[in-house]
């Protein structure tokens, strides 16, 4: 069910029925030549409806559609918010959940620039509100079909590469061009770095697309997308993610 489509009657009885509420998080960011910069907020959203389609108890709000993308600011089309404005976005949205007496929160989150500002944020608010949260970045969750299926090496899955062109040539081909796709892989990741998505290091060093990445603006290989294989990373992702929420519905606290 939609968190929207619900009166304030409904919503109680909901709350009290201790629903799940799934809540996206994306972003609006360019994400090369050939897609557009709605690929983290479309993906996102459309994981999270097929995860919960049917399910009881469950709720899914609309996708929060900025998040933290000052990375790829220099880049026409990037909405970026400020570190402090999003961190009060996501307090005031789980406040305001929590507030009516929802228990149960599934953040989903479709952006790896949001991942460290979702988990601190997430832990703070433990604190202040007595809350069982969930979270998962949903691209984690396609690293077993991507281990079977990927065609691109392993650097190929990153920023608008491979998995993420893939599932939007599934979805919404009619958005990519891909006779303006490039493919840009990193040439010389250190050994304990992140090498993709699906392939991630222990050093951490802050991303800047705008210096490194210029000019695709693409970390990985988009050339080696397929409609084929975004319907199966689409299908796995969101199967394995409905499996949390079920979870997380099952769950006594
Ligand atoms: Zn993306």
């Amino acid at each position: 069910m939609l968190w929207e489509e619900l009166s304030w009657p409904q919503h109680k009885e909901m709350a009290q029925n201790g629903a799940v509420v799934v809540i996206p998080f994306a972003s609006m960011e360019q994400h090369g030549p050939h897609s557009p910069v709605v690929v983290d907020t479309l993906l996102c959203e459309n994981v999270c409806k097929k995860a919960v389609d049917g399910l009881e108890n469950v709720l899914l709000t609309r996708t929060v559609w900025t998040g933290t993308s000052h990375h790829h600011f220099e880049y026409p089309g990037t909405i970026s918010l400020r570190l402090e404005t999003y961190v009060a976005l996501i307090k005031d949205i789980i406040r305001s959940v929590a507030h009516h007496g929802y228990k149960k929160i599934f953040v989903v989150n479709g952006h790896g620039g949001n991942v460290q500002p979702l988990q601190a944020t997430l832990n703070d608010i433990g604190y202040d509100i007595e809350l069982t949260i969930w979270m998962i970045t949903y691209f984690h969750l396609g690293n077993e079909i991507s281990a079977e299926i990927r065609k691109s090496p392993v650097g190929g899955m990153a920023h608008s590469g491979e998995f993420e062109t893939a599932m939007m040539l599934h979805l919404r081909p009619d958005l990519v061009n891909m006779d303006e796709a490039v493919d840009q892989i990193n040439a010389n990741p250190h050994p304990l770095g992140t090498k993709d998505m699906h392939h991630r290091g222990m050093l951490f060093r802050p991303v800047d697309f705008n210096r490194n990445r210029a000019p695709s603006g693409v970390a990985g290989m988009p050339t080696a997308a397929t409609a084929e294989n975004g319907a199966q990373y689409f299908e796995a992702v969101s199967a394995r993610l409905r499996g949390l929420i079920e979870e997380l519905v099952a769950l006594q606290v």
